[in-house]
C-alpha cells in the first residue's frame, strides 16, 4: 500500500506545500514543533533514508538546503534544525525545524496547534522566498 507520503505526492491527500521538482517534494509538517516546521521528501518511496541511492541522497539534502534557506528567511530562528526520525512514517523524509535552543528539537514536547489559515499563509510566505532564492 502507498504511504500517506506518497498519496500527499499524487495529491490524492492534501498538504501545505512548500516546494518540489521532479524528485522532491517539501510541506509543512501538520503537528509542527515550531511555525514553518517542514517535512522533505523522495518523490520515489523508500522506507530507510539511507536505502536511498548516493546520488538522490545528496540531492535530497542539497533540495533540503535550499528549502530550509527559505525557511530562515520567513521564520527567524538561530539555526535549521534538521533530523531524521522515520518511526512513523515508512517514507524517507528529513525534517526541518527552526530553532533558537536545542530543546527546539524535542519530540517530547507539545506540538503548536495551527489554524489552517495560519499553514497556508505560513507556506505561501515560505513557497515565495524559495521561488525568489532559486
Ligand atoms: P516520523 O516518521 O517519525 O519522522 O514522523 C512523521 C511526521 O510526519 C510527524 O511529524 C507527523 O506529524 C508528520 N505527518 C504525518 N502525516 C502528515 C500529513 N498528512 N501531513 C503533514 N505531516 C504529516
Amino acid at each position: 500500500m502507498a504511504s500517506i507520503f506518497s498519496r500527499i505526492v499524487k495529491g490524492e491527500i492534501p498538504s501545505y506545500k512548500i516546494a518540489e521538482n521532479n524528485d522532491f517534494y517539501a510541506f509543512l509538517d501538520i503537528n509542527p514543533l515550531a511555525k514553518g516546521h517542514t517535512l522533505v521528501i523522495l518523490k520515489k518511496e523508500v522506507d530507510y533514508i539511507f536505502d536511498v541511492e548516493d546520488v538522490l541522497y545528496k540531492e535530497l539534502f542539497a533540495f533540503a538546503k535550499k528549502v530550509g534557506k527559505a525557511i530562515e528567511t520567513v521564520i527567524p530562528c538561530k539555526r535549521m534544525g534538521i533530523i531524521v526520525f522515520g518511526l512513523d512514517v515508512p517514507h524517507a523524509h528529513i525534517h526541518l525545524i527552526p530553532i533558537n535552543k536545542a530543546s527546539d528539537m524535542s519530540f517530547d514536547s507539545p506540538k503548536l496547534s495551527l489554524e489552517n489559515e495560519e499553514f497556508l499563509e505560513i507556506a505561501a510566505r515560505i513557497n515565495q522566498a524559495y521561488k525568489e532564492n532559486t
